[in-house]
């Protein structure tokens, strides 16, 4: 689904596509500056719309990291 590999544990800016075709926001392209990797494989962003899984594109490693809460 991604080709964006991160790192387990690690916080990221991140742009991510809406990719679901009937969204109104389908195709666009939104700025997210603080994301939790989780494992790394399972970090996501979902649509504020269709609530569905954005294609992550773009990420870029916090530096430095937050502190976790
Ligand atoms: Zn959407």
């Amino acid at each position: 689904m991604s080709d964006i590999t991160l790192e387990p544990r690690t916080f990221y800016t991140v742009v991510a596509r809406d990719v679901t075709e009937d969204c109104p926001n389908s195709g666009g392209e939104f700025k997210v500056p603080e994301l939790y990797s989780n494992a790394g494989t399972d970090a996501s962003v979902s649509c504020g719309l269709c609530k569905q899984p954005m294609q992550i594109v773009a990420a870029e490693r916090l530096e430095p990291q937050p502190e976790m809460p």
